[in-house]
């Protein structure tokens, strides 16, 4: 079953069969039916790999992947200028250059499949909540200069009287506009790939929680689920995101599941549509909202970063709030869907994509910024699997550095609400 989410309750009925029998055998297994694992089934299937299983524990798109905010866009959960001191100008300009191709990617798909998705090309918009702070419009436009000159990317400035002009709300300043960027309903794009990969030849399984991966002395592996099927597979890929349980400590231990929440109002009348943009819409607080119209005309508004899962009901009431402190015009209308997900995150948040022992890969971590990077792991790894060339060696600087459990969930915690306080005092003092 999916969760309660308006994706779920928008979507079509499609479903794929469990795995069944023991006799199986495939080139590679995928297990995780979130975008990391389709994105790799679908590039090696690209790739001439057609004997690939994807294998999901609930249903396609269970995880972070079926149930985000939509936006589709270039760049990593780590700050493009982190990359840069990371990596060097070179490799930094590499990686963020895969990530502007994987929107490209993403969007050919939809096009060449004839994906409904109800896609919206509109780009996206990073709003300045600190419409006081000189030095907040100043960093907004360095920021742009700073794309522009070191990954060639160009972001328009946008005036706050033009934001006015898109956005019922008096709430922000200036904008950026990332024009090479859209939202979809993500949902739709991760059914829609799976079916994908089921017409060209590949298995997709639902329902099918993978409790064991061994190795053959023959070579290559036996997944067991379970319900006792079992299947074989010469390379095995793990994308299980923030819901992957202990199966492989080495990747659990190396990433935290964090939350994020997100609601959806009743289709808006036309006098309460606040966004006349088609533009997807983002602040530049720590713990930013996200949110953008929808195709039938609700509100579909995102937030908050915390390492607790809540209740659609308490869900609704605080991103409920946080809508009304944009547009207070909202205070009426009813929010119809409230859920959460869980992202992945590593310390050094980057994705973590690899090999933990020959044949036996790995990619995770791709944190509330994973739409286009699971599309870039999916590419890494299908060129390095079928393409038998080696992952980025860059990618080795941000490896499975350990989180230490529930130490590292509450040492996030504290984190996040330092960030979140020093949002708070930034928006009160001047300057
Ligand atoms: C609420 C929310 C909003 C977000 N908004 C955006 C956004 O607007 N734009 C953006 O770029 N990013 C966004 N993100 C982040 C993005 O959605 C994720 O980074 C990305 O979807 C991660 O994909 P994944 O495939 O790694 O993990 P997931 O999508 O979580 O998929 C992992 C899958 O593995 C399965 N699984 C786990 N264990 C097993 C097992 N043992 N056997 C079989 N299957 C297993 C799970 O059931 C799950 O379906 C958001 C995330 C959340 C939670």
């Amino acid at each position: 079953m999916h969760p309660q989410t308006y994706y779920a309750a928008t979507a079509p009925c499609l479903s794929f069969a469990p795995l069944a029998g023991t006799g199986g055998n495939v080139e590679v297994a995928v297990l995780g039916g979130g975008f990391a694992g389709l994105a790799t089934a679908r590039g090696l299937q690209e790739r001439g790999i057609t004997s690939v299983a994807v294998l999901e524990a609930q249903s396609i798109g269970h995880g972070a992947s079926g149930r985000n905010g939509g936006f589709v866009f270039g760049g990593y959960s780590r700050d493009a200028a982190d990359l840069v001191s990371d990596l060097g100008l070179q490799p930094a300009r590499e990686f963020y250059a895969r990530s502007r191709d994987a929107v490209a990617l993403i969007r050919s798909r939809v096009a060449a499949h004839v994906i409904d998705c109800d896609k919206v090309e509109g780009g996206a918009l990073l709003l300045n909540w600190f419409k006081h702070s000189t030095r907040a419009e100043r960093r907004l436009r360095e920021q742009a200069r700073w794309l522009a000159e070191h990954f060639g990317v160009a972001w328009d400035e946008i005036s706050a009287a033009q934001v006015r002009r898109w956005l019922d709300t008096d709430r922000y300043g200036g904008a950026l506009l990332e024009r090479d960027a859209f939202h979809f309903h993500p949902l739709k794009y991760a059914l829609g790939l799976a079916g994908v990969i089921e017409q060209a030849g590949g298995r997709v399984h639902e329902h099918s929680p993978v409790t064991a991966i061994d190795s053959r002395d023959a070579g290559g592996f036996v997944l067991r689920t379970a319900q006792g099927a079992s299947i074989r597979a010469a390379q095995v890929v793990v994308a299980g995101g923030g819901y992957l349980d202990a199966l492989l400590p080495a990747l659990t231990g190396a990433r935290l599941p964090i939350a994020t929440y997100v609601i959806a109002t009743e289709p808006l009348p036309e006098r309460l549509r606040p966004i006349q943009t088609p533009a997807a819409l983002y602040d530049n607080r720590f713990a930013f909202d996200y949110y953008r119209a929808l195709t039938d005309h609700r509100l579909l508004w995102g937030g908050r970063i915390s390492i607790q899962q809540r209740e659609p009901a308490r869900i609704a009431e605080l991103l409920k709030a946080d809508m009304l402190k944009v547009f207070p015009q909202l205070a009426a209308v009813r929010i119809e869907h409230a859920w959460g997900g869980l992202m992945s995150y590593a310390r050094h948040k980057m994705p973590q994509v690899g090999r933990l022992a020959p044949g036996l890969w790995f990619a995770q971590a791709f944190g509330g910024h994973g739409v286009a990077p699971t599309t870039v792991a999916g590419e890494w790894l299908a060129e390095a699997i079928a393409g038998r060339i080696d992952l980025p060696a860059a990618l080795q600087r941000y490896g499975l550095t350990p989180v230490f459990g529930q130490a590292g969930l509450l040492a996030a915690q504290a984190s996040y609400s330092w960030a979140e306080l020093r949002d708070a005092l930034r928006e009160r003092l001047p300057g």
